[in-house]
């Protein structure tokens, strides 16, 4: 049915915001078993434990969940060792960036983060009536975090540092990050997202914990999407000086952490052990596909989180539609990259036969 145009007067700005593009899914028929390498997602399902929990919450999805996320705020407290009160969680960190722009943003504002970093920043930040100022990351994918102080002006609220990096790869250094902290106003907020901190290995990372607790304007993202495996049940969080936790649990979707998230979350920090058995099989996978393709020749950004970034300018599109020959789907973004997951051991195998062939391709 073809529908009149409606005449209902939407926001000037959805014009200019752009989509969030998702990894696409993995081809469906194909000889080989596909791999859907593009999403950053864990390759491992739920532990059986983790299930269990699911199973049994399932149970009383007729009642709204606990709306103050009650025991799970508590666990995670308790893991970090920081007060209940510093911890605000929402809807995957995505919610809870959402959260933070809302509670610091009025229309104009500036909202001041690298590009490229994570697609969701611009869009979030436009939803909210704010201006994403992006400074541009240098060659190899690190954050320019002095030309991001230079950007700050009177109308910055929030500053995003995205470490490591995605869709690039590296970290900051933490005593870049605590130069920039000296010199961002206190009344600036400093978000630190660390979506992939579990999978860092570089020993110059930064201990943001203890920038959240020396610092009041400074803003921790976590979720459970990525090392913990949940993905699919949306659930993250920020630490943060109570005061901005209070200002983000106002801010937030009532009842937006839903109650399978809620209790799956508990029970995989139950489960920490084994889960970060898991995460280190894919950190010594992302060190065997990175030294094979250092041998290859390729010089790439250092791979600091669960995938690896192919800065393949205007060739991003060809090698992405060379992957998905192979049924293995990548992440293309315009002319800048490739961003391809750590999957499967035999997804990365078929990564790196594509990678070696490409380099040998007579040039066009
Ligand atoms: C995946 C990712 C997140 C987490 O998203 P969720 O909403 O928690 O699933 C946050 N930041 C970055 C940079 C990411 O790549």
């Amino acid at each position: 049915m073809t529908q009149r145009e409606t005449g209902v007067k939407l926001r000037q700005i959805l014009h200019s915001v752009p989509g969030y593009v998702a990894g696409r899914p993995a081809a469906a028929q194909s000889e080989v078993t596909p791999y859907k390498v593009s999403s950053n997602e864990n390759p491992y399902p739920p532990l059986p434990s983790v299930l269990g929990v699911l199973a049994e919450a399932a149970t009383e999805v007729n009642r709204y969940p606990d709306m103050a996320v009650t025991e799970l705020t508590g666990r995670i407290a308790q893991a970090l060792s920081v007060e209940t009160e510093q911890i605000s969680t929402g809807t995957g960190s995505v919610g809870v960036l959402q959260q933070i722009v809302t509670a610091a943003c009025d229309a104009g504002d500036e909202v001041v983060f690298a590009w490229r970093s994570f697609e969701a920043y611009p869009i979030v930040v436009q939803l909210a009536g704010a201006v994403p100022v992006m400074v541009p990351v240098d060659a190899q994918g690190r954050h320019d975090l002095p030309a991001m102080a230079a950007a700050v002006t009177d109308r910055t609220r929030v500053l995003i540092v995205c470490t490591p990096n995605n869709p690039t790869g590296p970290v900051v250094s933490g005593e870049d990050l605590a130069t920039l902290l000296d010199e961002v106003p206190p009344e600036v907020l400093l978000v630190i997202d660390e979506a992939y901190v579990e999978f860092v290995t570089d020993e110059q990372a930064p201990d943001a914990l203890t920038m959240v607790r020396d610092h009041p304007n400074v803003v921790l993202l976590r979720t459970f999407s990525k090392a913990y495996g949940l993905a699919g049940l949306r659930v993250g969080y920020a630490v943060t000086h109570p005061q901005i936790a209070a200002a983000l649990r106002k801010t937030a979707l009532p009842f937006g952490v839903n109650s399978l998230a809620q209790a799956a979350a508990v029970a995989s920090l139950a489960a920490e052990g084994e889960l970060r058995e898991r995460v280190g099989l894919l950190v010594a996978e992302r060190e065997r596909v990175c030294a094979a393709l250092a041998g290859q020749g390729w010089n790439l950004p250092n791979a600091q989180g669960n995938f690896v970034w192919f800065p393949l300018g205007v060739d991003s599109a060809r090698f992405a539609a060379a992957c998905a020959e192979q049924a293995l789907t990548v992440r293309p973004y315009g002319d800048d990259g490739v961003r391809v997951t750590i999957g499967e051991v035999e997804a990365n195998d078929r990564l790196l036969a594509l990678a070696e062939q490409w380099r040998d391709r007579p040039s066009s």
